[in-house]
């Protein structure tokens, strides 16, 4: 009696931890959900940014908050939304993490410097382009490496995984080795610490990068288009049509560029 009562305790924890392990035990995981509906009920708009990535989205040691243009923009597109019925919250995402957390319901939109491209419009839906960037190169002042045709065999590009940057460094320099990071962060740490030649991801984000260290620069130009918009989970078309109509009101009244001219200065 007593081994049947242990058996049959043994057999239903493994069974709860089998359903909590294929996400049965979370109620949002894998639906499909209103997220506007979703949104209005619960009163707060849950933003996927970066927390590494300086005039976009970086994370304030002295006051937790996390400030740049990104954080500016969600913030006036909630308030253009929703008023003051809905309060917008931010999670950390990486070039790597956004796309499953956004499909895992755990952000409502993503504003993180991402690319829209068609690879990427299977998997979410896009709003409208609400930022121009172009890839580039990042280097130490005085380096050998001036453009992409320096990138040549025995050379280093640092690039961070998840982004367009380590697809079309590859496709733009095909000689060189590619070395992947986590984030922003990471990657920058190694570039100062000699681990590659050039760090490449888009021009806006490596101006914030040479603003933090003068003595690296941009070089080359730019060699890609990387046209930002905010992604969704797919299946929300009336969550794209809001942000993309409370987008447009920004740009008329000026408040975009007011933000835009905050953060970026080039
Ligand atoms: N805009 C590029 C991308 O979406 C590079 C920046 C990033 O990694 O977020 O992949």
């Amino acid at each position: 009696m007593l081994k049947s009562k242990k058996f049959f305790k043994m057999a239903f924890a493994t069974t709860m931890a089998a359903m909590v392990l294929a996400g049965c035990g979370d109620d949002k995981t894998d639906e499909n959900i209103d997220v506007l509906a979703q949104i209005k009920e619960e009163k707060k708009i849950v933003y996927g940014v970066k927390y590494d990535t300086r005039l976009f989205g970086l994370k304030n040691p002295s006051t937790g908050d996390v400030e740049g243009f990104d954080i500016d923009i969600s913030k006036a597109l909630t308030e253009e939304m929703f008023g003051d019925d809905v309060k917008p919250e931010f999670q950390e995402v990486t070039s790597k993490t956004r796309v499953g957390l956004l499909n895992n319901n755990k952000i409502d939109a993503v504003i993180a410097t991402m690319t829209i491209n068609e690879d990427r419009k299977k998997e979410v839906d896009f709003t409208d382009v609400y930022f121009d960037a172009g890839q580039s190169l990042l280097v130490k002042k005085g380096s050998k490496v001036q453009g992409i045709k320096d990138l040549k065999k025995g050379t280093k590009v640092l690039a961070v995984k998840g982004s367009t940057s380590a697809v079309n460094i590859r496709e733009n320099a095909p000689e060189t080795e590619v070395l992947e990071f986590e984030n922003y962060a990471e990657a920058f740490t190694a570039l100062k610490s000699g681990k590659g030649d050039a760090l490449t991801t888009d021009d806006s984000i490596l101006y914030g990068m040479a603003e933090e260290d003068p003595s690296f620069e941009l070089v080359g130009g730019t060699f890609t288009e990387e046209p930002y918009g905010i992604a969704v989970k797919k299946g929300n078309q009336e969550l794209v049509d809001e942000l993309n109509k409370a987008l447009q009101s920004l740009k008329d009244s000026g408040e975009y560029d007011e933000i835009k001219d905050k953060w970026i200065k080039k």
